[in-house]
């Protein structure tokens, strides 16, 4: 099976509940992604409104199976429009982050899903509840940058 990056040991109870996100430590803030990789798909903006367009198309980087990065602490260096998601950037990307992500849930006062793994207690719930594109991506190295448009997902993230 997959290998889960995430180390969840040390966490305080319930933390996403009881404290501010910008308050949140480092391993807190880490243990906070949900795993979907959603935020890794090749995105598509539309230069006269802005809006957002996400494809099933995964960032090099991304490992299809895992639905993580393949390479998360040179991430920046090797993928030219890689956003780090912090403290700092968390506000502006809220926009377009997918609505399942859990930065964005506790952002907006939300709670985590059942399938979050810091609720299920299991990494692979969420691909189990068909929250991530597991097993529907395609690699950015299959598809010509010509035919992005054709991968554009008509569901909502
Ligand atoms: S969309 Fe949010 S929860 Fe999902 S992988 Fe990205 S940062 Fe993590
Ligand atoms: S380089 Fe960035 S966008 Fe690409 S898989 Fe890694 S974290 Fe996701």
């Amino acid at each position: 099976m997959t290998r889960d990056p995430i180390d969840r040991t040390g966490l305080r109870p319930e933390f996403w509940r009881r404290y501010p996100l910008d308050s949140l430590p480092r391993n807190e803030w880490e243990a906070l992604c949900d795993g979907c990789g959603k935020c890794c798909l090749i995105k598509l903006e539309d230069e006269d409104s802005g809006a957002v367009a996400y494809t099933r198309i995964a960032c090099r980087l991304l490992d299809l199976g895992t639905c993580r990065c393949g390479n998360y602490p040179l991430r920046r260096q090797l993928v030219a429009g890689c956003v780090t998601l912090d403290r700092d950037t968390i506000e502006g990307a809220l926009e377009w982050m997918p609505r399942t992500c859990a930065y964005r849930l506790v952002a907006e006062g939300r709670d985590l899903e059942p399938w979050h793994p810091l609720i299920s207690g299991d990494p692979e719930s969420v691909h189990r509840a068909g929250v991530s594109l597991r097993g529907r991506m395609v690699a950015e190295y299959d598809v010509d940058e010509d035919d992005w448009e054709e991968f554009v997902i008509e569901e909502q993230v």
